[in-house]
This record gives C-alpha cells, sequence and structure tokens, in this order.
C-alpha cells in the first residue's frame, strides 16, 4: 500500500537564503513522527511545504500516492498545476498551529463545522453531530458555544484539533502545538495527542517535548541547518545518538 505521505527532496529558498536543501519522508499510516531541532534548522517551512502553504521550490509530495502536480511558471516560480489538487490535499492532511488560530467570531462549534460544510460540503446539522463529536473527544464539548477568547490556550489547542478531525483528515501536521501554553496547561493538549496516537491516526509532530517525541512517536527526525542529519527510532535517537550535534542538541534540551 501507498504511504500515506510520501514528500521527496523538498529543497525551499527565500531569496537567496535555502532553508532546506532536500528533506524526504515517508509516513505510513498509524505512524507518529517527530521532528525536533533548534529554532531555525527548518521545521516549519518543512511542514507548510508539505501542505503547500509554503511552495518548495524543488521536490516531490505525493498523498496516497497521488503526485501532486506542481509546475514552474514563465519568472521560474513553482505553481502548483491544478488548484483543486491543492485544496484536496489540504483537506486531507490537517494542520494544527502553535497560535491555535481560531476564528475569533465563530463560536467553538462553528469553528469546527466551518471547514465541512464549506469545504466539504457537509450538511450543516449532520456537520454539528460530527463537530459535537470531534469536541467531546478532545473533551470540551461543554463550552461549544462559547468564542475562542474566552477559553484557556490549551482548551483552544484542544478546539484546534477537534476542527482538525473534523476534517477526517488522513495526517495530521502538528508545529510546535504546545509552545504557546502555560506549562500547567501543556498536558492536557499533549494527552490528546497520545490518544490520537493511539487510535492509529498518522501524524507529524515537531515538539520540544522530548517525553512525548520518545514515548509516543514511533520515529524521529532530527532536522540540522535544513537537512536531516539523523533520524530512527526514539530508542536509537534519544539512548544512542551518533551525531555530535544530536548529542549536542539533546543535552541542551534536557
Ligand atoms: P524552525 O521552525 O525550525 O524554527 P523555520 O522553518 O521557521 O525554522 O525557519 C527556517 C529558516 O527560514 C530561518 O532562518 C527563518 O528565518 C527562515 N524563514 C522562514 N520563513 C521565512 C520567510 N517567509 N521568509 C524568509 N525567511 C524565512
Ligand atoms: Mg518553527
Amino acid at each position: 500500500m501507498a504511504a500515506v505521505l510520501d514528500v521527496q527532496n523538498i529543497h525551499k529558498r527565500f531569496g537567496s537564503l535555502e532553508v532546506l536543501h532536500g528533506i524526504s519522508l515517508q509516513a505510513e499510516a498509524g505512524d507518529v513522527i517527530s521532528l525536533i531541532g533548534s529554532s531555525g534548522s527548518g521545521k516549519s517551512t518543512f511542514l507548510r511545504c508539505i501542505n503547500l502553504l509554503e511552495m518548495p521550490d524543488e521536490g516531490e509530495i505525493q498523498l496516497a500516492g497521488e503526485m501532486i502536480k506542481l509546475k514552474t511558471n514563465h519568472k521560474g516560480r513553482r505553481t502548483a498545476v491544478d488548484p483543486k489538487q491543492v485544496q484536496h490535499l489540504r483537506s486531507r492532511v490537517g494542520m494544527v498551529f502553535q497560535q491555535f488560530n481560531l476564528w475569533a467570531h465563530l463560536n467553538i462549534l462553528e469553528n469546527v463545522m466551518e471547514a465541512p460544510v464549506r469545504v466539504q460540503g457537509v450538511d450543516k446539522a449532520e456537520a454539528r453531530e460530527l463537530a459535537l463529536d470531534y469536541l467531546n473527544k478532545v473533551g470540551i464539548a461543554h463550552k461549544a458555544d462559547t468564542y475562542p477568547a474566552f477559553l484557556s490556550g490549551g482548551q483552544q489547542q484542544r478546539v484546534a484539533i477537534a476542527r482538525a478531525l473534523a476534517m477526517r483528515p488522513d495526517a495530521i501536521l502538528f508545529d510546535e502545538p504546545t509552545s504557546a501554553l502555560d506549562p500547567e496547561l501543556v498536558g492536557e493538549v499533549l494527552n490528546v495527542m497520545r490518544k490520537l496516537a493511539e487510535e492509529g491516526m498518522t501524524m507529524l509532530v515537531v515538539t520540544h517535548e522530548m517525553g512525548f517525541a520518545r514515548d509516543v512517536s514511533n520515529k524521529v527526525i532530527f532536522l540540522h541547518q535544513g537537512l536531516i542529519e539523523e533520524q530512527g527510532p526514539p530508542s536509537e535517537v534519544f539512548s544512542q545518538p551518533k551525531s555530535e550535534r544530536l548529542k549536542q542538541f539533546l543535552s541542551n534540551t534536557s
């Protein structure tokens, strides 16, 4: 069976600065892959390239065996051949950001219903039922009528996860989902993520939570200056790091 995500040789430049120098990754169904590395190593840019929030300058992305078609336009810029395919990719690959990014003018329930109704054309009553199920799953259905501003960061992030789930994605990308949270709120979000992992959700998680990376992921990728410096199962990456840079990184984070 094709990998859920097969990403090959991603390069990304911002002007003259090349921040990704050729990164590849394959996620099979149920994989939980943690991406670790210092600030500025390219973790966010890589995640954003995967669902084309940033257009990679080189490289290929396949979703469940379907190649996302990219072309180079007359200005030498890469663009998508088919906007519908990009929309399809984004609706199959959810994203959870550090800064939650909930709609401030919609209540919690509406936040979770929005994409299924607008993007997938799900009937409103059905979307509502689904949204309540997912809010329930992340333990926040009792706040359905509340607006984001009245929730704690941990609650908002759990809503953001419910919102991603409501699209019934094939995979979810998490970009430092707990970095903006007060320390006492980190656990509730990690617990929800742990539960998703146990249920078999395919997840790519940029994180500084080494405990989570070690316990929950089946693969860890260490990025250094836009390249994969080392990767492997957490038991190897954390207990027997080979690269000096990884050893250094781990000694600074623990
Ligand atoms: P990380 O998430 O690992 O901290 P990023 O992917 O955010 O790293 O950034 C990698 C490098 O790319 C950094 O040097 C950053 O300044 C640069 N960068 C990221 N986004 C942009 C952008 N939109 N324009 C210019 N430079 C960027
Ligand atoms: Mg980042």
